[in-house]
C-alpha cells in the first residue's frame, strides 16, 4: 500500500493505525489484572485471534478499534469523508469477517464479549461489565 493513497489519506489512516498492543487493549488487560483474572493473549488457533483468552472459561474478548471494526452508532466508528467508497467496501469486509469470527467461536462452544475503544474510558462502568462476563 504505497501508491496508492494521497499524502493526506496516508497521513489519515497513520493516525488511524493502532499496533497489537493498543491503548484500549492496555486498558481492558490492566483492569483484569488488578481484578485478578487470569488469560491468555491473542490465541492464533483460535477464530479471529481474540485479544484475551480465558481458557477455563471457554470465554474470549474482543477490543476493537471504533474506526477499524465499524462501531455502529458512535461517532468515531463514522465513515471517513474522502473516497468513501473505498472505505465502505475495505471496512464492510473487516465487520463481516468479525460477525463470521464471532458465530465461529459461538459454534466452537465459546462465549465472546466486544469491548468498543470508546467503552474503555469508564473505568467503573468497564469492571462491571468485565466481571459480569466473566462470572
Ligand atoms: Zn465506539
Amino acid at each position: 500500500m504505497t501508491d496508492q493513497f494521497s499524502p493526506e489519506q496516508r497521513s489519515w489512516i497513520m493516525r488511524q493505525v493502532r499496533s497489537k498492543n493498543t491503548n484500549p487493549e492496555l486498558i481492558v488487560r490492566r483492569l483484569l489484572h488488578r481484578l485478578g483474572y487470569r488469560f491468555r493473549l491473542h490465541r492464533r488457533d483460535l477464530p479471529g485471534t481474540p485479544d484475551l483468552v480465558f481458557v477455563s472459561r471457554r470465554k474470549v474478548i474482543f477490543v476493537h478499534g471504533c474506526f477499524w471494526h465499524q462501531h455502529r452508532k458512535c461517532r468515531r466508528g463514522s465513515m471517513p469523508a474522502s473516497n468513501t467508497a473505498f472505505w465502505r467496501s475495505k471496512l464492510r469486509r473487516n465487520v463481516v469477517r468479525d460477525a463470521k469470527h464471532l458465530a465461529t467461536l459461538k459454534a466452537l462452544g465459546w462465549r465472546s464479549l466486544v469491548v468498543w475503544e470508546c467503552c474503555t474510558k469508564n473505568a467503573a462502568q468497564l469492571s462491571r461489565r468485565l466481571t459480569d462476563f466473566l462470572q
